[in-house]
């Protein structure tokens, strides 16, 4: 097969253009200025699938979530790899979702945006959008993959870090999967098994889930009335290795009640760097105790988006604490 590459155009800063309300995706614009760019065209052959509408990324969830693991899903045998055009606030999450939802993946799926949109002087937009397409079109890392600024990063590794910095992702406890110099380096392609086919787990919208970050001084009586056996996840971004808080015996009947709804309790850190490890301090023994488990070095985008996986593909609340702690996609790092 010839190389040739599908893009998905969700949205985002890259295609945006100024209105009175301020930025805004317009319909067709990004797409027109790839097609007459000479050196787009360069690279391989692509096509291009625009979102109807385009979204700012806040309004991602799953139902786009699914709609671009269809096109990849439907598309699959036809393309050498896909490029998401994505804007950068959710982007980690989509990463994540789609590493999850893409089972089997041999190819790459590479996402990418830009912090200044195409339309402007200096916009980072046209090198990310030329890479990502370069990267898709020689298919050596064939994972979904994050792409911005001359880091590729495993997607469901890399996390948003800064509003402003050309350099808005990171990958924190990954090694980025390739460095983009005048050279491509590719630093660390595993050979993970991959299936021979692809298959494609659609998720199910309104699973109850919410995120829960314990900061000093936190009331965990407020928390009682959303406990409820309606709820069915929580990730808890707890202190440092995973520990929270012990005055006044306030979080763990509220842990326990939540374990006993049969509810799971994710605990992640707040910190960008490093692990869980439940039990190595008294603070975060309980929690071990009563039932919750650990996501490791995952990121809360990889946390939130494996339980909404693991929910959908319709697994007992035993499986889903089992697989949360198991390592599906390079997600985390055991300890
Ligand atoms: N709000 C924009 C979005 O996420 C920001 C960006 O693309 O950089 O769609």
């Amino acid at each position: 097969m010839d190389k040739k590459v599908c893009i998905i155009y969700t949205g985002g800063t890259v295609g945006m253009t100024k209105t009175e309300f301020g930025y805004a995706p317009k319909r067709g614009y990004l797409t027109e200025m790839l097609k007459k760019d000479n050196e787009f065209n360069r690279v391989c052959a692509w096509d291009i699938e625009e979102f109807d509408p385009l979204l700012d990324s806040s309004n991602i969830g799953v139902e786009q979530w699914n709609e671009i693991g269809r096109v990849v899903y439907e598309k699959y045998n036809d393309y050498s790899g896909f490029v998401v055009i994505h804007g950068t606030d959710t982007m980690a999450y989509t990463a994540s979702a789609l590493s999850f939802m893409l089972e089997g993946l041999d190819k790459p799926v590479i996402i990418t945006g830009s912090q200044i949109p195409f339309c402007e002087v200096r916009s980072d937009a046209r090198d990310n959008l030329l890479t990502a397409l370069i990267l898709a079109r020689d298919a050596v890392a064939r994972e979904v993959c994050l792409y911005f600024n001359g880091k590729l990063m495993r997607g469901n590794r890399s996390t948003k870090i800064s509003s402003d910095s050309l350099t808005a992702f990171d990958s924190p406890n990954f090694k980025d999967l390739a460095n983009v110099g005048i050279d491509i380096n590719y630093e660390t392609v595993e050979d993970r098994e991959k299936s021979d086919k692809l298959d494609l787990v659609t998720l199910k919208n309104n699973i109850p889930i919410a995120v829960i970050k314990i900061f000093p001084g936190i009331s965990f009586k407020l928390f009682e009335n959303i406990l409820t056996e309606e709820l069915k996840g929580i990730v808890l971004e707890a202190f440092g290795s995973g520990n929270v808080p012990g005055y006044d015996d306030g979080l763990i009947p509220l842990i326990q009640k939540a374990v006993n709804n049969d509810t799971i309790i994710a605990v992640c850190t707040q910190c960008l760097k490093g692990s869980v490890s439940l039990g190595t301090y008294a603070t975060s023994n309980a929690l071990k105790k009563a039932g919750a488990v650990s996501c490791y070095d995952m990121t809360a985008e990889a946390a939130v988006t494996k339980l909404y996986y693991l929910f959908s593909k319709g697994l007992s609340t035993d499986e889903i604490k089992a697989e949360m702690e198991t390592d599906l996609r390079g997600e985390l790092t055991l300890k």
